[in-house]
């Protein structure tokens, strides 16, 4: 059952949302630099070229002309029709949509379809908390984050219990409101971008490995390193960790803990 009460994960707010599901990360190079310009670009293209249904064949075809198609995993549809809803590029989502086309219904086209694009809502609706859900809405507001995170809830669950642990309470959405409690919390979120110690494979998606049709869980070998499983395993896998010794292994771990210790300690203090 999805939460009685939840936030609109996918337009949560006026400054952000998400397009994960529209497979905008799937593109084998998806780093926010280039995934920003190929929406630009994209969006463009449609407000100049897209005036009525019929030209949308011809945008479909011209967009997977002029871009690079490579995908990180065969089995997840990168969708065309993906772009700013925007001027100010704030906020990632259909163009196709009624709200950005006069009231005009166009999803009927796209490779989902209208009823699968209008009703689906993934997992993180139902498995995120309404605290973890507002929390993070609080927290991130950039679209690019955003998306990666709203959709991660192994390391969304992962961060706010550490810090529940040390608090020895659930962390509330108005800890992380504003304030050193807010600000610490986006610098651990936006690891999700450039952890020192992601590895560089470009199968690799957060916990999960891509190999041909299937996707797999990558545990990470503390073995190897002559470690024994960290605490923060949940975390290190959502951040797509690779640690060559067990130096980088302590190195990461003390990343982590000093981050969730200093949430903690700013959740606690006056905001
Ligand atoms: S991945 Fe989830 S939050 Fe993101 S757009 Fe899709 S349904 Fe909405
Ligand atoms: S047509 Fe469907 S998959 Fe494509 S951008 Fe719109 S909602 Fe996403």
């Amino acid at each position: 059952m999805p939460n009685e009460r939840c936030i609109h994960l996918c337009q949560p707010d006026a400054g952000k949302s998400c397009g994960a599901c529209c497979g905008i990360y799937n593109y084998a190079d998806s780093a926010p630099e280039v995934l920003r310009a190929r929406l630009r670009r994209r969006t463009a293209r449609f407000r100049g070229d897209v005036h009525r249904r019929d030209d949308l064949t011809a945008f479909a075809r011209t967009i997977r002309l002029a871009e690079d198609q490579t995908r990180r995993f065969d089995g997840i549809y990168c969708c065309e029709y993906v772009g700013f809803l925007d001027p100010g590029e704030r906020r990632v989502g259909c163009l196709l949509h009624p709200a950005q086309n006069g009231g005009v219904d166009l999803r009927g086209v796209s490779f989902y379809g209208r009823d699968l694009c209008d009703g689906h809502l993934c997992p993180s609706h139902q498995f995120l908390s309404l605290a973890e859900q507002t929390m993070l809405v609080e927290i991130l507001d950039d679209w690019y984050l955003y998306g990666l995170c709203i959709t991660d809830i192994d390391l969304v669950k992962g961060y706010f219990r550490h810090i529940g642990e040390c608090i020895g309470g659930t962390p509330l959405p108005e800890m992380f409101r504003k304030g050193l409690a807010r600000e610490i919390a986006r610098r651990f979120f936006a690891y999700k971008i450039d952890w020192p110690f992601r590895s560089s494979e470009r199968n690799r998606w957060g916990r999960f490995s891509f190999d041909g049709p299937r996707h797999l869980i990558r545990p990470i070998d503390y073995a190897a390193i002559g470690a024994g499983p960290s605490r923060y395993d949940g975390i290190f896998l959502s951040l797509c960790s690779l640690f060559r010794d067990r130096e980088q292994l302590l190195l990461a771990e003390g990343l982590i803990r000093a981050n969730i210790e200093a949430a903690a300690a700013a959740c606690e203090g006056p905001s």
